[in-house]
């Protein structure tokens, strides 16, 4: 199958966090989109492997993507070497997208960084042919970086303003790792009211700067053009 974005994310939050209204949205416009995870977030303080995994597919029900598939790098201890780029190049050559969404290029976990490094090094050597992998070569035309953790200044905005509700709907589904004043488990960063409460914050705030609702930021990895001014209208 072949896919128009591959969004790559560290842990199976990750995505929904940090591009799930785009993701929705592009979906509605009738764009094919998968997600791969690169871990299953095993070593985060609350919930367990599987509970995370049965989150995680109640997740993708809400997003309606056409995929979601798991790499099972390690959490925490994956690096960016030439066997887990093989495994991604294969998969970029397989689904053969133009757009990539990928982690953030630097955030609070290392993961994230990492994940990005990663994507981006397997995108260009996806488009090399004598990286051979008995597949056709392929290389994405665009990559861009979804904001997650830290405060990144953003090089461009989606208007999620009618994909908001369901955004929130889909990080709920991760109910150990988020918000829950019903949980017994440890309290982390994540886990507290305030953290749930930033999310839908920074959404209206790029909201408020660019003139809609809620509005989720990316970064591009290259020069960005459009054809017309008028595009940006
Ligand atoms: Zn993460």
């Amino acid at each position: 199958m072949k896919l128009d974005i591959l969004v790559f994310g560290a842990h199976p939050d990750d995505v929904e966090l940090g591009c799930s209204g785009t993701i929705i949205k592009h979906l509605k416009n009738g764009l094919k989109i998968g997600i791969i995870d690169l871990s299953r977030g095993e070593l985060g303080t609350r919930g367990t492997l599987e509970t995370r995994n049965q989150e995680t597919i109640k997740s993708t029900k809400v997003l309606g993507v056409q995929l979601r598939e798991n790499m099972d790098f390690k959490d925490g201890l994956f690096e960016n070497n030439e066997e887990n780029k093989i495994k991604l190049i294969k998969k970029i050559r397989e689904y053969r997208p133009e757009i990539i969404l990928t982690n953030a290029p630097n955030d609070r976990h290392p993961d994230h960084g990492r994940s990005s490094e990663l994507t981006i090094d397997a995108c260009f050597l996806a488009g090399l042919e004598k990286i051979e992998t008995n597949q056709k070569v392929w290389r994405p035309k665009y990559i861009y970086h979804y904001i997650q953790f830290l405060n990144i200044l953003p090089d461009f905005v989606v208007d999620i303003t009618e994909e908001m509700d369901k955004k929130l709907e889909s990080i709920l589904c991760y109910k150990t790792q988020f918000y829950n004043p019903d949980s017994k488990e440890s309290e982390t960063i994540i886990s507290s009211e305030d953290f749930l409460e930033s999310v839908k914050y920074r959404a209206r705030d790029l909201g408020r700067q660019s003139d809609c609702k809620y509005a989720e930021g990316f970064i591009s990895n290259q020069t960005l053009k459009v054809n017309s001014l008028k595009d940006l209208i």
